[in-house]
């Protein structure tokens, strides 16, 4: 259901980047449709909402991550008698923003009638939330494939998504520990979303990661000492070339002189 403030956006491009046409499990999967609502519109509230917990959700992750194991069972152990210890403060800290975030959001049950018709499913389905943020996918469908493209007798197939939606997707991609994947770009300047598929992934695409290895403080200092080997040897080569060149010259003093004298 939307509202009439609710801001819309119809976006063709984007939706899809692979080519050849991707399958339309790929399409609708969280690790696609997750970074390309974030990426439709990094300035409407919505979206920086949804950026924000994100990163609280990062950061409970990252302190449970990095929770020591000693800390760990005497909390488990002795929590109503002992402080709470430093680390664990830190990701109730957390918890709670989290927690206070998702007041905001609403779920009911929804109908549908499934495939097989003998069945119905009631699933959770996200309430509308006044002037969320709803990106308009859009593609064409044709032999199970899907392409921005409209090709001959293809069919149209649209994939709304909502703030509910995405938040329900990000919640099970946290469910399922895969939200440490949903990175925002690492160079500075380029607020690019997308899905590390390989965990060492850090830049949207190869033209952040070459601009910020060019200016890394690491990637600096390699340049230099590149450099400075490159005019030792420069050096090196040139006091060759003087040695050479001298034992080239006429020696006065040599045998050969004599004998020719
Ligand atoms: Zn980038």
């Amino acid at each position: 259901m939307e509202t009439t403030t609710t801001y819309q956006a119809i976006f063709y491009m984007g939706a899809i980047t692979q080519d050849p046409p991707v399958e339309i499990r790929d399409w609708v999967s969280h690790a696609v449709v997750v970074p390309a609502w974030l990426n439709a519109a990094p300035e409407h509230e919505s979206v920086s909402r949804v950026s924000m917990l994100v990163g609280q959700l990062h950061h409970v992750q990252s302190e449970i991550d990095a929770y020591p194991d000693e800390e760990a069972s005497l909390t488990s152990n002795d929590a109503n008698s002992k402080p709470i210890p430093d680390p664990a403060q830190k990701v109730l800290g957390h918890q709670d923003e989290v927690v206070g975030m998702l007041c905001d959001y609403f779920l009911s049950h929804g109908v549908e009638h499934s495939w097989d018709g003998h069945l119905w499913n009631l699933p959770l389905v996200p309430v509308s939330i006044p002037g969320e943020f709803i990106l308009k996918r859009q593609a064409y469908l044709k032999d199970g494939r899907l392409s921005e493209a409209k090709v001959e007798d293809s069919k149209c197939v649209t994939n709304p998504v909502g703030e509910g939606e995405v938040l329900v997707r990000i919640m099970s991609l946290a469910l399922s520990g895969d939200l440490y994947r949903v990175r925002s770009c690492r160079n500075p300047g380029c607020t690019t979303w997308f899905y590390a598929v390989s965990s060492k992934k850090i830049y949207c695409g190869d033209l952040c990661r070459f601009a910020h290895d060019a200016s890394s403080p690491e990637r600096r200092k390699q340049k230099n000492e590149y450099k400075r080997k490159a005019r030792l040897e420069d050096k090196e080569r040139q006091s060759r070339l003087k040695l050479l060149e001298a034992a080239k010259m006429p020696n006065p003093s040599s045998p050969r002189t004599r004998q020719i004298g």
